[in-house]
């Protein structure tokens, strides 16, 4: 068997970027392995029993600020222009979330205008010295009330935690607006793959230096497959084999449901902060813009265990993931990228972004070592 450049554990979006800019950029020979009988990872999608696109493992909705990023993954896919809007179930009525004008106006009967619903929300907002948890950050921007209504139960539900448990980063993810923006996503770049994810996975992947291995672990073959170098970006725990105990990742039951009419719900995604086991729904045909006579809907149940899906962000994980982090410091062969393989609460484009610096960095430390004129000149020698 030929020796493989890289052996790349992953075919989500951080191993298939380093495949692609590897192969076809600095020609190296790339063998890809990944344990799912799919490319694309946690953003595969398909076409299910009934027609209609849906994602696998929960609704994907892509957005970045960055040009960079929009532009290199545009190499492979046309973008759908889409701006994903959300409403809450609170209070038996459908509210914009964000929190923002719209949001407070309908909730509480008002007409208030931007500078007064911001007068409106300092009144309610308990100001807080330090913000440290996710409590702190919302309670200290709308004040309690709102907090209990939008934030506590969807907290609970989806982590298995109260939001006082959790670091400020996860519930800062949701602005607070005083204007009636609507949009869950403010970015400048914000759309779907016109044809999936998948099929934009398979054009990064369709390149010759570029095999690819589904339906195996890693652990099967890396010691028979000749490579000279790993990417890896499973989680960070199974690949020390849990030495210093499992990091908690939280994971998600899917329930899909079609149905037969043309559209069900009234937006994108709902959310349910206060009812129901799940918590939110999603219609594909919004995000995908398939015509169809039918829809699929997806109801998302948090839960303990199966596939990772979100690192836990709280003191206690991240002593731990710094742990494993300081035994993967003197691998010079191993490198690890990717939302699972360094524990982060990332967005695609953040992913994207972690892997073409990785990519850059592997470049340029070889680039020390770049033939010049036929001779080896090292980083030593120069
Ligand atoms: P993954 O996609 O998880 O890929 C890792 C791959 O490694 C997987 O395919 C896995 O099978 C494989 N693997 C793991 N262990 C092994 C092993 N031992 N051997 C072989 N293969 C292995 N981001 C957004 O920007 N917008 C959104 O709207 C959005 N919505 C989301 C909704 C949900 C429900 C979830 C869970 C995430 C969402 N994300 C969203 C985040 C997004 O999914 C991630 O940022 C991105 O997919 C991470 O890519 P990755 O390559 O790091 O990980
Ligand atoms: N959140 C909430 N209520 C909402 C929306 C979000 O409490 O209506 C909190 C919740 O803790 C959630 C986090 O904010 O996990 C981040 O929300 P986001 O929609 O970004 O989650 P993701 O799409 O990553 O699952």
């Amino acid at each position: 068997m030929s020796m493989f450049d890289y052996l790349i554990v992953g075919a989500g979006f951080a191993g298939a970027v380093l495949a692609e800019r590897l192969a076809s950029e600095a020609g190296k020979k790339i063998l890809i392995v990944d344990k799912r009988h799919h490319i694309g990872g946690n953003t595969y999608d398909h076409y299910n029993k009934d027609g209609l696109l849906i994602h696998e493992y929960g609704p994907h909705i892509f957005h970045t600020n960055s040009k960079e990023i929009y532009d290199y993954l545009g190499q492979f896919t046309s973008w759908r222009p889409y701006e994903h809007r959300v409403l809450a179930s609170v209070d038996g009525m459908l509210v914009p979330i964000p929190i923002n004008l719209n949001t407070i106006n309908e909730l509480y009967g008002m007409h208030l205008t931007s500078s007064e619903v911001e007068n409106f929300l300092q009144s309610k907002a308990e100001l807080k010295e330090r913000i440290i948890t996710s409590e702190d950050v919302v309670v200290n921007k709308v004040g309690r009330e709102l907090y209990e209504k939008f934030f506590k139960g969807y907290t609970r539900k989806q982590w298995d935690l109260d939001p006082s448990e959790l670091d400020a980063s996860v519930t800062a993810r949701i602005p607070v607006r005083n204007n009636r923006d609507n949009r869950y996503f403010t970015d400048k770049f914000q759309g779907m793959p016109l044809h999936g994810y998948t099929r934009m996975f398979e054009n990064m992947l369709s390149h010759p230096n570029i095999k690819i291995m589904l339906n195996t672990d890693y652990k099967e073959v890396r010691d028979i497959i000749p490579h000279r170098e790993m990417i890896y970006t499973g989680p960070i725990d199974y690949f020390f084999d849990y030495c210093y105990g499992k990091l908690p990742y939280r994971s998600l039951e899917f329930r899909f449901e079609t149905l037969e009419c043309e559209t069900y719900q009234s937006t994108g995604t709902i959310n349910y902060p206060n009812e129901h086991p799940y918590t939110r729904s999603t219609e594909f045909k919004y995000l995908t813009g398939q015509k169809h006579p039918k829809t699929t809907i997806v109801y998302e149940y948090p839960k303990e265990d199966g596939d990772p899906y979100y690192p836990v962000p709280r003191p206690e994980n991240a002593e731990l993931y710094k742990k494993y982090q300081l035994l993967t410091a003197g691998m010079k062969k191993v490198h690890f990228t990717g939302r699972l393989a360094t524990y982060k609460y990332y967005n695609m484009d953040q992913v994207v972004a972690q892997s073409l610096t990785l990519y850059k960095k592997l470049i340029s430390v070889q680039g020390n070592g770049q033939q010049i004129n036929g001779h080896k000149v090292s980083a030593l020698q120069t």
